[in-house]
């Protein structure tokens, strides 16, 4: 079984670190995929290039081999200049993992937008999709659509796609605009994300001003 975790990692910081290593352990998966986003759909553009943001990931997870990072996102972007699409990326992974159980996971934020990504009936058709929950957080009525998919940890082994599961994570609260914001009002961002990322953006200067 295979994890995907997308972002924009800009910057990485230990909220990504943790929930993967967390869903990691607790799905018994064999790795947990990175995949920086080139040309996010959904939001605004990254304030630093996106060989930048990698960098950044590779100082990261250095130490930690069950976290790979994976650059189809970036490497299509600079093939083809199209945004990058989630379902595309499944398509990619699927073709690369024929039958291998392909988890993506993504935040209850984002699910509460899932209905709004490109072509999104179709990342079931490649993934089975798990939404990363805080404590006390309360499910949404879902849809017939949802109903039907969803499924408890222990049944995604089952099959290679298709599922829905919401499953509790750690959630620090960090977000990459929270410590943009620290670093502009040039305050410490020790503790946020890891010293070899915070030693990268003080040698570059990134995130210096708003
Ligand atoms: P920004 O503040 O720039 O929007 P971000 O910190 O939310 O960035 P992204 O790279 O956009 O980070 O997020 C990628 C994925 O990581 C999303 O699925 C998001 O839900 C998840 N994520 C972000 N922050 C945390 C956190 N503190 N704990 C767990 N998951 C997180």
């Amino acid at each position: 079984m295979i994890g995907i975790f997308g972002g924009t990692f800009d910057p990485v910081h230990y909220g990504h670190l943790r929930s993967a290593l967390e869903v990691k352990d607790i799905f018994g998966l064999d790795e947990v995929r990175l995949i920086p986003c080139a040309n996010p759909p959904h939001r605004e553009q990254p304030t630093v290039t996106a060989e930048m943001r990698l960098q950044m990931l590779e100082l990261a997870i250095k130490t930690q081999p069950g976290l790979k990072i994976d650059t189809r996102e970036l490497d299509r972007y600079d093939l083809h200049q199209v945004p990058s699409y989630m379902v595309d990326t499944l398509a990619s992974l699927r073709q690369e993992f024929p039958t291998e159980s392909l988890l993506l996971f993504i935040g209850s934020d984002a699910f509460k937008h899932l209905t709004g990504w490109h072509q999104w009936q179709r990342l079931f058709d490649y993934a089975h999709i798990v939404v990363m929950t805080r404590p006390g957080f309360e499910r949404q009525q879902l849809d017939d659509f949802f109903k039907a998919r969803l499924a408890g940890v222990n049944e995604l082994a089952q099959a290679a796609a298709g599922k829905l599961c919401f499953q509790q994570v750690t959630q620090l609260d960090i977000s990459a605009t929270a410590i943009r914001d620290i670093i502009a009002r040039k305050q410490n961002p020790g503790f946020l994300l890891p010293d070899a990322v915070i030693e990268y953006i003080k040698q570059h200067k990134l995130y210096e001003t708003r």
